[in-house]
């Protein structure tokens, strides 16, 4: 679907309107002023000539006017036959009296009579009457009279015609040429304005139209009134850890994988469905949907299998998914900012959801994305007021019960919904940098806790820590832990970090450097709920871990069913040289089977639940070689 408009851009129409009017109205007003120019001259040379005429006249007429010679003076007269513009030559006498007239042949009586002593008074500068000038007659300085010439402009006025011909003809040329470089200046410029309206509205590396054209689109289509209540979909797509393969194998198949997933996109939609990239790794599909109420789940799982495949990637293969969230219109929004905000809000839950799938907005959402957004607000609030606390639930050592570690757990008191699961806010922190700052407070207030309890006690009994993905990605993730370490002068052999398994395979080789430097410092590395992620035993190999937790959920089942895979873990971890955790005990007959499976720690609601720092340092100085059956479990802080 091509959304770019073939109509002659804007600009360049009206430039080019505004340019002719301009150049003719500049040689318009430059050929009247050389006009005005050429008339001045052309009547002034004229005027010169006529007044040296009349001068010769006069002094070839003086001898004549002494004697009353008028036949002489007559004859003088006639040689003005000579000069065609002279129109008629008059002497007057010392009395102001006509003495003698020459006039041209076929001159009017009116003409004859032109030339009077009154009308060389008014001489005219630009105008095509006839000049008329005068010489007086004197001699050895007596006036004996005057000469009135009066030359015609006929001729001039035959000069300024030609004249005005050619000025006229030479600004008509200078407009055909000037209309010829404009038209061809405006082909030009409408290419450019095309280019660049183009360039504007299409996103240069998959050719699809950008973020700017889809929307503007999605505007028109639901603003038109023909279309109005035709019902649409909005579709936005996610590529699954796009960032991982960007980083794992460059920008140059990053870029590749973006111009694969539109083709896929491209083939997978219908004629008349708009495909778009809106955002780094983020495509858009606008669908018209026929009134089947199904039809928009069924393109946006269709989308779903179109993507959910091995992509070629510089000769590798690489498998990739997305996450799609979509909503309906009218059904689901009947304004443009709504529908792209219901779609978001599904597109956060279709991730949240473990990608790969395509979710369905549905109101309910709404109130939970306005939760989210509200307890992240709280939440980064309740960072720097210190409205955080953190728990300790204690690890056993099966085969001493000896009380041997705690896992630092935070929790959060919201003052008005009460405590917050951090199921439901480790999440929220997790999707910003809050995780960064809420880590860290954590693990400052954990080292200082328990370097507390270490103080007095038999045998150190260590604190794990729980850190996100976002943390270890900062540079100064390493520094942090050591200044968490030097300020509560808690023993570095006495700090476990736990991290998930999910988290070691985004960036395998900077995530084991950075492992080799914590160990280096005597920080213990633990890895959290196993068996829940890759499952994949071999990679542990490479990693400089001391701890291996088994999940929860494979607790659960115990003894019932489960007994091989556990037992299998435990002896793989224990050929690696792992100390092994089960979390979540919660029965007598768990604890007992995972004694006997050779378990080496436990840590569950039947030991000891979550407690109070104040309670678990009461438990660290209670510090008895009881059997863990005796261990009175203690109520969640
Ligand atoms: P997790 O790291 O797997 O923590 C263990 C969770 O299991 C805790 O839930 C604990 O209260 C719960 N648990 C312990 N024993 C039992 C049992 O016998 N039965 C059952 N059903 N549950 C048990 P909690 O405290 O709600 O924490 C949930 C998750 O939140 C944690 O899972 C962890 O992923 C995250 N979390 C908690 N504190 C932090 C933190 O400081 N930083 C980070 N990054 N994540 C944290
Ligand atoms: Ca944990
Ligand atoms: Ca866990």
């Amino acid at each position: 679907m091509n959304l770019h408009t073939a109509a002659t851009p804007t600009l360049t129409r009206s430039l080019g309107r505004v340019n002719l009017i301009g150049v003719t109205v500049a040689l318009l007003i430059s050929g009247i002023v050389l006009l005005v120019y050429q008339a001045v001259s052309l009547r002034a040379s004229l005027t010169d000539i006529a007044r040296l005429q009349a001068a010769m006249v006069s002094e070839n007429v003086s001898a004549a006017l002494v004697f009353g010679d008028r036949r002489a003076a007559g004859d003088v007269l006639q040689h003005m036959r000579s000069l065609p513009y002279v129109e008629s030559v008059a002497v007057f006498d010392k009395d102001d009296a006509r003495f003698v007239l020459y006039a041209r042949e076929g001159v009017s009586d009116a003409e004859r009579n032109e030339g009077t002593l009154e009308s060389v008074s008014h001489p005219r500068r630009l105008s095509f009457e006839d000049v008329i000038v005068s010489a007086p007659v004197e001699l050895n300085g007596e006036h004996l009279g005057t000469v009135v010439l009066v030359a015609t402009t006929e001729q001039m006025q035959a000069q300024f015609q030609r004249y005005a011909s050619f000025i006229f003809g030479a600004s008509a040329c200078a407009l055909l040429i000037a209309r010829f470089v404009m038209t061809r200046m405006k082909s030009r410029l409408n290419d450019a304005e095309r280019r660049l309206e183009y360039l504007a509205l299409t996103d240069p590396l998959t050719d699809l139209p950008n973020r700017r054209a889809f929307f503007e689109e999605l505007e028109r289509r639901i603003a038109s009134p023909a279309r109005s209540k035709a019902p649409l979909t909005l579709v936005l797509i996610d590529v699954d850890d796009f960032k991982t393969i960007n980083d794992t194998l460059g920008h140059g198949a990053g870029d590749e994988l973006l111009k694969l997933v539109a083709a896929a996109l491209k083939e997978t939609v219908r004629a008349g469905d708009i495909v778009s990239r809106i955002g780094g790794d983020e495509f858009a599909v606008l669908a018209s949907l026929d009134r089947e109420p199904h039809q928009s789940q069924s393109t946006a799982a269709k989308i779903v299998l179109a993507l959910a495949r091995p992509f070629t990637l510089q000769g590798r293969s690489v498998a990739v998914t997305a996450s799609i969230g979509y909503s309906r219109f009218p059904d689901d929004a009947d304004d443009v900012p709504a529908l792209v905000s219901n779609a978001d809000i599904a597109l956060y839950a279709a991730k949240n959801n473990g990608k790969n799938t395509a979710v369905a907005f549905e109101h309910h959402m709404v109130t939970q994305a306005q939760r989210r957004a509200r307890l992240e607000q709280d939440l980064r609030a309740a960072i720097g007021n210190d409205a955080l606390s953190v728990v300790y639930q204690p690890q056993f050592e099966c085969r001493t019960g000896k009380l041997t570690g705690a896992e630092a757990l935070v929790r959060w008191h919201h003052p008005h919904d009460g405590s917050i699961s951090p199921e439901e806010f480790i999440p929220i922190a997790e999707g910003s940098d809050l995780i960064v700052l809420l880590g860290t407070w954590v693990m400052r207030r954990a080292c200082r806790d328990a370097a507390q309890w270490n103080r007095r006690a038999s045998s150190p009994v260590s604190v794990s820590v729980n850190v996100s993905a976002r943390q270890l990605g900062q540079p100064t993730f390493t520094h942090d832990v050591l200044v968490a370490l030097a300020e509560s002068g808690l023993s570095s052999r006495s700090l476990v970090l736990e991290v998930t398994e999910s988290l070691l395979m985004e960036n395998v080789d900077d995530v084991t450097e950075l492992m080799k430097t914590i160990r280096a410092a005597g920080v213990r590395l633990s890895i959290d709920d196993f068996g829940t992620g890759y499952s994949s035993l071999s990679y542990l190999q490479n990693f400089p871990l001391n701890e291996l937790k088994i999940d929860r959920s494979f607790v659960r089942s115990l003894p019932e069913s489960g007994q091989p895979i556990v037992t299998a873990i435990i002896s793989m971890a224990h050929s690696f040289g792992l100390t092994v955790v089960a979390e979540g005990v919660e029965y007598p007959a768990q604890l007992a089977w995972l004694v006997d499976a050779q378990c080496d720690v436990v840590q569950g609601y039947l030991t000891g639940r979550p407690m109070s720092d104040v309670a678990i340092q009461r438990l660290v100085s209670a510090q008895r070689e009881t059997a863990l059956a005796l261990t009175v479990p203690a109520g969640d802080a």
